[in-house]
Formats: C-alpha cells, structure tokens, sequence
C-alpha cells in the first residue's frame, strides 16, 4: 500500500470568468493528491484516532458509513498502511452486487458486515471481538477527527485568504478549520446530506480558542 505523501498537497489556481469578472482570487488545497485511495481529508480526521488506536495497542479499526462512503474506503486503505483490520459496519442490507466503494474496500481486506437501516440508526454492532477493536464514529465525527482536520491549514498560507470554503457532511472538517484559521476568516461550510439540520449544533468548534 502507498504512503502517505504530504508534499505532494499543492495550491492549484482556479481560473473561472465568475472570479476574473468580480476581482475575486480563488484557489483550492489538493488534499486529494496525498494518496490514490484515502481522499485527503478523510486522512487529516483519521490521523488522530489512527494515533490513539496505535497507543491503546488496538488491532483492528472499526467503523460505520454507507455503501458509496469514502470515509469506509479511507479506514480500508488505513488499515493496510499502519497494520490495522478493518470491520466496516455497512447501512442497508447486502446487495447482490458490492458497489465499487465496497469491492475497493473488501479488496484491501475489510471485513464488511451489513446493517439493516434501523440497527444502523441505533449503531448496533453486531459482536465482533470489542476488546482490541478501536471504534470510530461515522465520517471521522469527534474531537480527534475535528483536531486532525485543523492541521489541513498547516498545507496553505492560511493568513492570506478571507474565506474558507468547503463540503460538509458530519461537519468534522469545518470544525477544525474554523479552529485552526484565523479570527478574521470566514468560513463557509456546505452541507451536501440531506435533512442535516443539527449540523451547526454538533460541531465540534471553539476549543482550541
Ligand atoms: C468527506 C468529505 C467532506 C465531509 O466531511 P465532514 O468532515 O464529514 O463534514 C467534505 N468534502 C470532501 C471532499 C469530503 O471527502
């Protein structure tokens, strides 16, 4: 399995009428060229919990998204670089056919265990040995994922843009942005799910001012 390159992250320019004809620069961070599977934010949430696995001596990493989650294939991957299992708790049940994420992610050894959409809801874990499984939240949510997140900025001069923008699902990502820039920035988080309307309230933000 590939390593991790981290200087392999550039600032690429975008060039678009919209921005030229508004005086607006615009440029994005290629978090996705740090590794052919793990997208690169999915890395930044994971680091820390991968950290945290490795010093409670876990073996196997455990967590939850659904069939087209590359959250799912980022713990696959992770697994096989720092020496982890991995159990991928799936929403729905079994298909006749694994949808590319899945095949990916089986084919890089994950143990794949499908999940009615009620026991999914109530993340029932269907009993796997708990004692050496290290349990992550789906999408990466939490304080270490929030804190991993924050490190994305040390890839960019942060201090020159006076926005930040990016996709939000768990919101985990923005969290750490929002910490990690600075006073003055804004930072604009779009939420891409459905009916995610608690999304502001289950941010992780503030604790690092
Ligand atoms: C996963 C992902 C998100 C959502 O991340 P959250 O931390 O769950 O909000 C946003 N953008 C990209 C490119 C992603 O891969």
């Amino acid at each position: 399995m590939q390593e991790i390159v981290l200087n392999h992250i550039s600032v690429d320019k975008i060039t678009d009428a919209v921005f030229a004809e508004n005086g607006i620069g615009a440029d994005v961070l290629r978090l996705d060229k740090i590794h052919p599977f793990i997208s690169g934010n999915k890395w930044f949430k994971l680091r820390y919990y991968i950290r945290e696995a490795k010093q409670q001596n876990k073996k196997t990493l455990l967590s939850f998204g659904g069939p087209w989650s590359n959250h799912i294939i980022a713990i696959a991957a992770a697994g096989e670089l720092y020496g982890f299992k991995t159990t991928g708790i799936i929403r729905g049940e079994e298909p006749a056919e694994l949808s590319p994420t899945l095949q990916q992610a089986k084919a890089m050894g994950m143990q794949l265990i499908f999940s009615s959409r009620e026991d999914y809801k109530q993340k029932r874990i269907p009993l796997v040995s708990i004692d050496d499984t290290y349990i992550i939240n789906e999408g990466g949510y939490g304080m270490n994922g929030a804190d991993g997140a924050a490190t994305i900025l040390d890839h960019c001069r942060k201090e020159i843009y006076t926005h930040l923008c990016c996709a939000a699902g768990t919101g985990t990502m923005a969290a750490g942005l929002a910490n990690a820039a600075d006073p003055q920035t804004t930072i604009l988080a779009l939420s891409v799910l459905k009916n995610n309307h608690s999304i502001g309230e289950n941010m992780f933000i503030g604790r690092w001012k």
